[in-house]
């Protein structure tokens, strides 16, 4: 098999566990966890169920805007600037493409101010959706984070005493001998299950997050970074303006597309040679 004929097989693969640990860790979390750990105090119920609705909400949205402002190059007729740094694309065709571009495999398409292919969401991160992505995984994490303390509580509360659990019942292969050998029954393996799709969802989450706030406040892309360019390295302010536009911190409660990102993506002033 080709890479890419690799690399195709592991973004299928990536959206499968995507789509397969979403619709697992919802349907648990507000349909099995939630109505027992609240079931005492209705209030709490409620108000459980808003915040997950505002977290699915945010997911959802931001991640049809990942999808939707992908920043595909597609002017071949575009005159490039002389003073700039414009390259040629092989596999498009040897059309010139803008500073920042690069080609993707996966897309087949050239990316304005690529940073990665993101697998998991089978999107390219660039010049007008990183803003998107950022916020879809910071509320990744703290989507499955709450999911994974809800599903905890649910344990503790249903489980641990009838099975007199003690930590060694909760380290997976153990989990999975025990309800192979009927130790245990299907609805607790399954939360334990869930529990550990939560956790390593939500940690590998605040990772990339992590990450990608690291990049913007360098004012660098992952791209970039790895080949150590950093050409386009401005002041803290002017780097997040550029990523998010204005009125970023406003983007972390719902997407604002009416609000634009500076610029075109194509035109990129150097600051400082390196
Ligand atoms: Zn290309
Ligand atoms: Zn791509």
């Amino acid at each position: 098999m080709s890479p890419t004929g690799i690399l195709k097989c592991l973004n299928f693969g990536a959206v499968l566990y995507t789509i397969a640990a979403y619709i697992l860790i919802g349907v648990f979390t507000l349909f099995v966890a939630l109505p027992e750990i609240s079931k005492d105090v209705p209030a709490l119920y409620w108000e459980r169920m808003i915040w997950s609705s505002f977290l699915i909400f945010s997911l959802v949205a931001n991640l049809c805007y990942i999808r939707r402002k992908r920043s595909f190059f597609h002017d071949a007729n575009i005159t490039p600037v002389a003073s700039t740094r414009w390259q040629r694309c092989l596999d498009c065709n040897n059309q010139p493409v803008p500073p920042r571009a690069h080609h993707c495999v996966l897309c087949k398409k050239c990316i304005l101010r690529r940073d990665h292919h993101c697998y998991f969401t089978f999107s390219c991160i660039g010049f007008e959706n990183q803003r998107y992505f950022i916020v879809y995984v910071f509320y990744c994490s703290v989507s499955c984070l709450y999911a994974l303390y809800l599903i905890s509580c649910y344990i503790q509360k249903a489980y641990s005493d009838m099975y007199s659990m003690t930590y060694v019942d909760y380290i997976l292969p153990i989990t999975v001998i025990e309800w192979t050998l009927g130790y245990l029954e299907f609805q607790p393996f399954m939360a334990i299950f869930i529990a550990y799709l939560c956790a390593i969802t939500g940690f590998s989450s605040v990772g990339i997050f992590l990450w990608q706030s690291y990049m913007v406040l360098l004012g660098t892309t992952t791209h970039e970074y790895s080949s150590n360019v950093w050409t386009y390295r401005k002041d803290i302010q002017t780097n997040i303006y550029t990523v998010f536009g204005a009125c970023w911190p406003l983007h972390f409660l719902v997407p604002l597309p009416c609000v634009r990102v500076p610029g075109d993506g194509i035109m990129w002033r150097v600051e400082k040679h390196v």
